[in-house]
């Protein structure tokens, strides 16, 4: 994809703020298995970053898609949970449409309404209609109960968009009955009848994922967004752009892992000669920077479609099951070049790594993408 004047830019903009401050942030602080600092929030506020997708009338930065997808390769190629983090907001707008929530977009594009996602849980992660928590009204509000797997930054942010049943699951046509609501709360803390436990990863560190009870959480009426048991078509539109933001941020994990790699055989020197100058090396490289630029090329082939109003269900799902795939490759060949070294916390390879490893599971896994490639085939 021709990149505009504009879009090269915010790339440039987006690449410079990685290099220089996501990326240090990203090496001292993954290794010790910290959070994202709140220095580094306020200033993905300040940029704008929250709200790229929100309209400018909204104080959003009003672009699309592909514009989300190039900020997120960006901040990806330093510290993949910086590319989540913005994911939260810029990926749930869709919810918000409609009169009177205007003001929840406002604060969201000035990063002062920061949102997680609890739609999966301990028995429906894949199986998504299969969720069983339920909200049932009471009086002039709503009583939540049931668990919630995996909800990544729920104690930071000011407010969660979670999934319930308003309805008993019926026989057939399951996701009938679902429907979503913003559990506003305090930042850093949880709500009465919530709490959280967090959940012990390999990686991905910089955000908690939580495991979440709901114990009788009370909500207002006005809690509920969108139409009651209409919820699971909203959340699966934003899935395929939260898909195609998924492959961005897998190119930019594979971009960082290659970009060190090649640094690294210039720099390292072994029977005389530096790395760079062995074939093997060289081809190696070669094919790692081949499968990035494909997978940025379907990424972006989803990312326009998208902006274009249409589906781009299955431009989606090929984009993010080629993105991760080849990101866990790309990585692993990256370490590889690296000896001994790559296998060490030491150097980010291992980083971009266990974080490119993920997204062969987030946003619906490899196999849940085959399932959509192959739905729209035989269609
Ligand atoms: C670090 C992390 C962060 C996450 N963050 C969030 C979040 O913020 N909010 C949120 O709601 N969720 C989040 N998730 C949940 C994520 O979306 C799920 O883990 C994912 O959808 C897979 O569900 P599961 O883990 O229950 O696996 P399962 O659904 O149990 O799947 C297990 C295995 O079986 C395979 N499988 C399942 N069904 C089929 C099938 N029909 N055909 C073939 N193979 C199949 C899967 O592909 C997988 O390999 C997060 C997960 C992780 C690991």
């Amino acid at each position: 994809m021709r990149l505009s004047e504009r879009r090269i830019e915010l790339r440039e903009s987006a690449r410079r703020f990685a290099a220089e401050e996501v990326l240090p942030a990203a090496d001292r602080l993954d290794p010790e298995r910290r959070e994202i600092p709140d220095e580094l929030i306020a200033r993905l506020a300040e940029l704008g970053f929250f709200g790229i997708v929100i309209p400018r009338e909204l104080g959003g930065m009003g672009l699309g898609v592909v514009d989300y997808c190039l900020v997120s390769e960006e901040l990806a190629r330093a510290w993949m949970s910086v590319a989540s983090v913005i994911g939260y907001t810029n990926g749930s707008t869709t919810l918000f449409r409609g009169p009177g929530r205007e003001g929840y977009l406002r604060r969201m594009a000035a990063g002062d309404f920061l949102t997680a996602f609890a739609l999966t849980e301990p028995e429906a992660g894949s199986d998504a209609a299969g969720i069983t928590c339920q909200a049932r009204r009471d009086g002039d509000g709503w009583i939540v109960t049931g668990r919630k797997r995996w909800c990544g930054y729920a104690r930071n942010a000011d407010a969660i968009v979670l999934y319930a049943r308003t309805a008993p699951m019926p026989e057939s046509g399951r996701h009938r009955g679902i429907s979503a609501f913003l559990v506003e709360k305090e930042r850093g803390a949880f709500p009465a009848g919530m709490s959280g436990r967090p959940i012990p990863k390999i990686g991905y560190f910089g955000i908690t994922s939580w495991e979440l009870d709901l114990d009788g959480l009370r909500l207002p009426v006005g809690a509920l967004l969108g139409e009651e048991g209409q919820a699971f078509a909203v959340g699966m539109e934003e899935l395929t752009i939260a898909r195609a933001q998924t492959a961005a941020r897998a190119v930019g994990c594979a971009r960082g892992a290659l970009e060190d790699a090649a640094a690294y055989a210039r720099a390292r020197s072994q029977f005389g000669r530096p790395l760079a100058e062995f074939q093997a090396i060289r081809f190696r490289l070669a094919d790692m920077a081949t499968r990035v630029e494909a997978a940025r090329s379907l990424t972006y082939t989803a990312a326009e479609a998208l902006d274009a109003g249409e589906p781009a269900i299955a431009e989606a799902s090929m984009a993010k099951l080629h993105a991760s795939e080849t990101a866990e490759w790309v990585a692993s060949e990256a370490l590889q070049i690296l000896g001994g070294n790559g296998y060490t916390t030491e150097h980010a390879v291992e980083r971009h790594w266990r974080d490119a490893r993920l997204t062969r599971i987030i946003e619906g896994t490899s196999e849940i993408q085959r399932h959509i490639i192959a739905g729209r085939i035989l269609a």
